[in-house]
């Protein structure tokens, strides 16, 4: 995750909107139509449970979404609400610091969630990952230990807990499989980050194995999505090249400036497919969902389109989206990164989990979720 933030750069001056204040739109939209705290959500779509038949999660269970503001959790909660539960739970920062052991331990032994998905943690760029390693590995262990023992003291029924595609090996053989964790050396820019995340994983299994619980990490290809990080001082490589493309075309630049050689290939997961992803694990009946948990292996689980693209490519694709006919100049003084970063998605989809939102879609609709964010 972090070498895609080393793909874009600062090329333009924020010329349209502050990004931060896009970001702080979109959290104030999902604050005002999410909880804050744990008030039902409208059931919008209860029926469809009820005919598709294929949910085991009864839609007054409690569900606690942990980061519900970030880009993950926000698509999560949004897909459980559509999904017709009833009792999601939610807590800013402010309201549960989850690196506050008493405060996430009152908090679970008031609520009794029966279902959660961790979504919240430190998450960063390359420059935010040197500049502050001990946080990223301080927080994000905190965080992974206190919800998931307080979890177990609940007696929570499933846990997914947010690994990542970027903890993998750094130079895998591709695609990537799950049991290419821990079989070689890490980047070096983000080890603390993924050495916190690899312990969280190691924690599901070991719980797993001594408590009997089910819990599950999965591990995304990278994301992108409405609510995305626009700012290009830390933003991925998606939403960067976007914001890149809308300013060009408003300003009526000829060049768009992408970092490196183009050539590196990325896999690229639309947020709302990450969602749909969490809630088919969830629901998923005991039987498959156990197979993922076995004592012999880490309980991991990739999630992706299992295709990937160059990075030529995509801003070739961003720039169609925009309607930025400019040109594309690659700056090969910036860094590549790692040259391919491919899940190999056999488990999930052959438990039958498929992504569905193809790439040039995501794009579209997330280019419109930032365009609203512009009006
Ligand atoms: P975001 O940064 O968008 O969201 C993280 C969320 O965690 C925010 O809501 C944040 O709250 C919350 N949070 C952080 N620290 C605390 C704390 N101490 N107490 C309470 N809440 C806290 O991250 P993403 O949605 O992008 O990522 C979610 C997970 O998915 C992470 O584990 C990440 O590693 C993983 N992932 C992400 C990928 C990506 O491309 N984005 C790719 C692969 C994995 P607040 O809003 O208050 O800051």
């Amino acid at each position: 995750m972090s070498d895609l933030r080393t793909l874009t750069g600062i090329t333009t001056p924020v010329a349209i909107l502050g990004a931060r204040r896009a970001r702080a739109i979109h959290l104030r939209k999902l604050r005002d139509r999410s909880l804050g705290d744990s008030h039902p959500l409208e059931c919008p779509d209860q029926s469809r449970m009820l005919d598709e038949g294929g949910c085991r999660i009864h839609p007054e269970s409690g569900i606690f979404v942990a980061g519900h503001r970030g880009l993950v959790g926000s698509a999560v909660v949004q897909a459980l609400a559509a999904r017709g539960y009833q009792q999601i739970l939610t807590r800013t920062r402010q309201q549960l610091d989850l690196t506050d052991a008493n405060a996430v331990e009152s908090f679970f032994a008031e609520t009794r969630p029966e279902y959660v998905v961790l979504a919240a943690a430190k998450v960063g760029g390359i420059l935010a990952n040197i500049t502050y390693p001990a946080e990223f590995i301080r927080e994000n262990l905190a965080i992974q230990n206190h919800v998931i023992e307080a979890s177990r003291r609940a007696g929570v029924h499933r846990l997914l807990f947010l690994g990542s595609s970027c903890i993998y090996p750094k130079l895998c053989p591709q695609p990537i499989k799950e049991e290419s964790l821990l079989t070689g050396p890490l980047e070096a820019t983000n080890r603390p980050y993924a050495l916190a995340k690899i312990a969280g994983i190691e924690m599901c299994w070991s719980y797993n194995r001594q408590y009997g619980t089910s819990y599950l990490a999965v591990m995304p290809a990278n994301l992108y999505g409405p609510g995305d990080n626009f700012d290009l001082r830390t933003s991925h490589v998606l939403p960067a090249l976007l914001r890149k493309a809308v300013e060009a075309k408003r300003t009526g630049s000829r060049e768009l400036v992408v970092w490196g050689t183009g050539t590196p290939r990325r896999e690229l997961l639309y947020s709302e497919d990450m969602a749909q992803a969490c809630i088919f694990l969830l629901e998923l009946e005991d039987q498959r969902y156990h197979s993922l948990i076995s004592e012999s292996d880490p309980p991991l689980v990739n999630i992706g389109t299992g295709k990937d693209v160059t990075i030529r490519e995509l801003a070739e694709m961003v720039c169609r989206v925009v309607g930025f006919d400019g040109e594309l100049v690659f700056d090969t003084s910036k860094p590549d990164g790692t040259p391919r970063k491919l899940l190999d998605v056999g488990k999930i989809e052959a438990l039958g989990w498929r992504a569905s939102t193809a790439l040039e879609d995501g794009i579209a609709l997330t280019y419109k979720a930032f365009g609203a964010l512009l009006d």
